[in-house]
C-alpha cells in the first residue's frame, strides 16, 4: 500500500482514481468534501484543505504525521527538499490545481448522474462552490 492509500483509507466520502482523490477534511466540520489529495510521480503524498487548514492539522486528525507522507524508499536529499517552506499561494501552478480539484468535484458529480443517482441539494450548492472558486481562480489569475 503506498502512502497516498493509507492516508485515503482513514478518510471519509472518498471519490476519485489514479492517485487523485477528493474527500471530508477530518480537521474540521466538513459536510462537503474540501480535501484533495494527490499522489506525486515520485510518491509523496499532496494535501490540501480548501476549508483552510493545514497539513499537519489534517494529519493529526487521523493520527498521522509528516514523515507518513513519504515513501519508505524515499531518501535524504529529498527530505531536505521537501521540508522547504511552501511557497506562497496564487502561483499559476497553485490556481491550476485549484481548478482541476475543482473539475473534479464536477466529474464526479457527473458520474453519480450517469449511474442514475440523482444529486442531492448538497451536492448542487457543491457544485455551484465549484463554479464560484473557478471564478474565484480567473480573478487571481488576472485575466
Ligand atoms: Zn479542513
Amino acid at each position: 500500500m503506498t502512502p497516498a492509500e493509507r492516508f485515503v483509507q482513514r478518510l471519509s466520502k472518498v471519490k476519485g482514481r489514479n492517485g487523485t482523490w477528493t474527500a471530508c477534511c477530518p480537521a474540521h466540520e466538513d459536510k462537503s468534501p474540501s480535501l484533495s489529495v494527490r499522489e506525486a510521480d515520485d510518491g509523496r503524498v499532496l494535501v490540501h484543505c480548501f476549508g483552510g487548514c493545514d497539513v499537519q492539522t489534517v494529519l493529526g486528525a487521523v493520527g498521522m504525521d509528516m514523515t507518513d507522507l513519504f515513501p519508505e524508499r524515499d531518501e535524504r536529499l529529498d527530505h531536505t527538499q521537501v521540508t522547504k517552506p511552501l511557497k506562497p499561494a496564487f502561483y499559476a501552478s497553485d490556481l491550476l490545481r485549484i481548478a482541476s480539484f475543482e473539475c473534479l468535484v464536477v466529474m464526479n458529480a457527473a458520474y453519480d448522474m450517469r449511474r442514475g443517482k440523482k444529486l442531492s441539494e448538497e451536492d448542487m450548492a457543491r457544485l455551484e462552490t465549484a463554479q464560484q472558486r473557478i471564478e474565484e481562480v480567473i480573478q487571481y489569475a488576472n485575466v
